[in-house]
């Protein structure tokens, strides 16, 4: 008999495999790899939601193997190709089987695991378990159970007084509606009509529809759109007396609204040759990697557009990764109104709901085009023709928690499998791709021109040093409000850039220098003025703003820093006529805020958008002529070697912004460093200087792309147990690197505490080092272990936070 080897999803090294189960006749044609099934796991049995990896001949196992318990799919929900790319992902990151199988499927695929109690006595009068008991779910042990009722369960159970149940249910469920449709023939509802009341006006009105169409079906919007005056509740009528048949049909829930569809555009030589040189490998079915070097609005989308289209038409799919979907609408409109019904969307701004039914539109071959964020690498396409990774510098591509995975790598593995190109695109490549492309590894394509009439910004350094600034406004200079009282003379629209990384708006004791911290990290907390809070950006703490210094008591306390809403609130007061819009964490934590500030701004409803790294991404509008960039330098001070990159990638962004139609741009940014290096090549827009300046300084100091890096951090509650472990980390590693190879630290992490842990980190710099992977996935192992419980691990490959 054959057994079926399932992978359970309990995300730990002592699961990390598979485990065998019978698999019953019953069941057989079914159990194939990629389905979901339910298996009894543990010494309780509780029945666990798996994934069948492999079906073999026999078992090593010695014991009697437990059977499969069910299977929850008809057909696999991950493919061959998605297994293999899972065992892929989880060697390469450092990351349980379980976690990189999840991360490829919708949440709406994962089981949701209920505990509830059955009372076998009854409980004591005073017992705390009645509170529970009380509520709607009755019985139902919640995720956030204090450890005194958990206790009380447990004590309980012992005692034989109650027993503890486990439930699955999934997540999301498909949408399902009705549909009714006529079932009678004309003569019979003719019949029907005579001899029908003639005040009941409802029963006629539809009667007199069936007559004349009687084999019509939908549901109840094509109904009620179709017989004016009908209501609905005449249809179910219709139902019970049997005029009507009614049947359940599948609905997706879609996420995108339709738009207009548009034409190609005619390339500019620079696109033609771009393009012609992707398709001529796609038809050669060749993975070829290309990094798309284009100047900021110089038509990179449209050779994207196109590289689509070709693929289409060949009878493939495309798939498009963007930063952070619901910042670039724009992006997403362009896709949909070239490839009309086409579409599907992958992003975290869709409900549960929304995102199951793209992913099942994609998965059976309905949707041909994908755009999406991060995981949408995961896609369920087949038959994949191209594959695109725009602004390829964000770091959003990387992603934090585990599997720790670089979507670009998900797309160049996902190539080898369909012989197909892969377009990294930027106006601003990563060092890591750029040295790539000089390496001959990606084939380096560069549109150095924008298209037609539209000329590059103008941009002008403020020395903010030297210059005058507006009275008691020490983050404007007179010369950037002038000019954008100068668009407000000419109906013109600003973009204003409030650098906020690394920096926020803190309150500070003028007295006592106490600045007010979050109590479970060590973060000052950051004043936001809508809720008049305090609120911790790390671990969610929040609390009222305080009257007087918790330290010193002295009222004296007053707020620091700039935040978008101070800098809205000063240039109100400068120019009270503007219209500011304020795109931040504050304005768009609501489901479809970016979008609906895009939208509110793109209709000229306000005159200056105003907003955090947010208003820097893929916004293309024509009345745009000013950008502004309030503070350039907070990026540059940060701890990272990635500062320089960071702060020459944003500001190149953000003066993107300006001039996109056929009027001329102007950018100011204002800086406390006018002649970094950084801060000048932007302005002069010119990557080609910063990448041989930053490759320079990356060489001299042993970074990437000269180095590999890995972190190991590692953290606990109490210091001096983080502090220990990772001293021992360090010499157990140490001895097993070859003495190229380089460590940093350890070092406690920037924010040494978050949420009450404490954090110390080791970073290895490499070149060749054969032995590490191996030496990692031990460590690994070894922390897993008994007398290590308390700590937590995390093995980041290329990193790109070491915050
Ligand atoms: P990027 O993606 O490089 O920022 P876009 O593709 O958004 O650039 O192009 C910038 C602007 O130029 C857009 O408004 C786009 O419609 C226009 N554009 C791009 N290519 C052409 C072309 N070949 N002819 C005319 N206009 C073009
Ligand atoms: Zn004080
Ligand atoms: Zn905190």
């Amino acid at each position: 008999m054959a057994v079926a080897q399932v992978i359970i999803d309990i995300p730990a090294q002592q699961t990390n495999r598979p485990f065998d189960y019978e698999i019953p006749e019953d069941l057989a044609a079914l159990v194939v790899p990629g389905v979901r099934v339910l298996v009894p796991f543990g010494r309780a049995g509780h029945l666990r939601q798996g994934f069948i990896w492999c079906v073999v001949a026999n078992s090593d196992f010695q014991g009697k193997l437990k059977p499969v318990a069910r299977v929850l799919d008809l057909d696999p929900v991950l493919n061959s190709e998605m297994l293999s790319l899972a065992e892929w992902l989880a060697q390469e990151t450092f990351s349980f089987l379980i976690s990189c199988l999840q991360t490829m499927l919708p949440s709406a695929l994962r089981a949701n695991y209920q505990r509830r109690f059955q009372l076998r006595t009854a409980l004591a009068a005073d017992d705390p378990l009645k509170a529970l008991l009380d509520r709607d779910d009755g019985g139902l042990i919640p995720d956030n159970i204090s450890t005194e009722l958990l206790a009380e369960i447990k004590r309980l159970e012992q005692n034989d007084q109650l027993t503890i149940d486990y439930q699955i249910s999934q997540k999301t469920k498909i949408k399902q509606e009705k549909i009714f449709s006529g079932q009678l023939s004309s003569a019979k509802y003719q019949e029907i009509r005579q001899t029908t009341r003639s005040n009941a006006k409802q029963q006629l009105l539809l009667l007199d529809f069936l007559s004349s169409q009687q084999s019509f079906s939908g549901n109840t919007t094509t109904w009620l759109a179709k017989v004016t005056d009908l209501k609905m509740s005449t249809l179910s009528q219709a139902v019970k007396k049997g005029w009507l048949k009614v049947t359940t049909a599948e609905v997706y829930r879609q996420p995108l609204t339709a738009v207009r569809a548009t034409e190609p555009k005619r390339l500019m030589p620079e696109q033609q040759d771009a393009f012609n040189a992707i398709v001529d490998q796609m038809d050669q079915g060749n993975a070829t990697t290309f990094l798309l070097e284009g100047v900021t609005g110089s038509g990179k989308t449209e050779v994207y557009l196109d590289a689509m289209q070709h693929a289409l038409t060949a009878g493939k799919t495309a798939l498009m990764l963007v930063p952070e979907i619901s910042l670039t609408p724009q992006m997403v409109e362009r896709v949909q109104g070239r490839f009309p019904g086409k579409v599907a969307v992958l992003h975290s701004g869709l409900s549960g709901g929304e995102r199951y039914d793209e992913w099942r539109r994609i998965e059976r071959g309905e949707a041909q085009v994908v755009v999406g964020a991060r995981s949408a690498a995961f896609a369920p396409l087949t038959n994949i023709g191209i594959m695109i990774l725009d602004e390829e510098h964000e770091s959003s591509y990387k992603q934090e928690d585990m599997p720790r995975y670089h979507a670009r790598d998900v797309l160049l593995k996902r190539a080898e499998t369909y012989h197909c190109p892969v377009i990294l695109g930027s106006a601003t490549p990563s060092l890591e791709s750029r040295a790539r492309a000089q390496k001959g590894l990606y084939q380096l394509l560069r549109l150095t021109k924008r298209p037609n009439t539209i000329q590059m910004p103008q941009v002008n350094i403020v020395d903010m040093r030297q210059v005058e600034k507006v009275a008691g406004k020490s983050d404007l200079s007179l010369q950037l409000v002038e000019q954008l009282r100068l668009r407000l003379q000419r109906h013109e629209q600003s973009v204003l850039l409030l650098n906020r990384r690394g920096y926020a708006n803190f309150i500070l004791c003028r007295d006592c220098g106490n600045v007010i911290k979050c109590p479970n990290c060590d973060i000052s907390l950051t004043l936001h003025r809508d809720s008049h809070s305090l609120k911790c950006h790390y671990c969610g703490h929040q609390e009222a703003v305080p009257t007087e210094c918790p330290q010193c008591h002295s009222q004296n306390i007053r707020s620091y820093g700039s935040g978008t809403q101070k800098v809205e609130r000063e240039i109100q007061e400068l120019l009270p006529t503007v219209r500011i819009l304020r795109m931040d964490v504050d304005t768009t934590a609501r489901k479809g805020g970016h979008e609906r500030i895009i939208k509110q701004f793109g209709a000229h409803q306000a005159d200056i958008l105003l907003g955090t790294q947010m208003v820097a991404k893929g916004l293309d509008f024509p009345d745009v002529t000013l950008v502004g960039v309030i503070n350039a330098d907070t990026s540059l001070s940060l701890p990272d070697f990635r500062a320089s990159e960071r702060t020459f990638q944003l500001l190149t962004q953000v003066s993107g912004r300006a001039g996109r139609a056929d009027k001329q741009g102007e950018v100011f940014i204002q800086t406390y460093n006018p002649e970094n290096y950084a801060v000048q090549l932007a302005a002069a827009q010119n990557y080609e200087a910063f990448y041989q300046k930053e490759m320079g300084i990356r060489h001299q100091g042993g970074y990437p792309p000269y180095y590999y890096t890995i972190l190991i951090s590692v953290n606990h509650r109490q210091e001096d147990q983080a502090v220990q472990k990772i001293y021992q980390i360090q010499n157990w590693l140490q001895p097993q690197l070859s003495d190229a190879a380089i460590v940093l630290g350890p070092t406690a992490r920037m924010i040494t505490r978050i949420n009450n842990q404490y954090y110390y980190q080791l970073i290895i710099k490499y070149k060749s080092e054969p032995r590490l992977l191996k030496a990692l996935q031990t460590l690994i192992i070894k922390m897993q272990s008994k007398t290590n419980q308390g700590f937590q691990l995390r093995v980041d490959r290329e990193p790109l936070q070491f915050m």
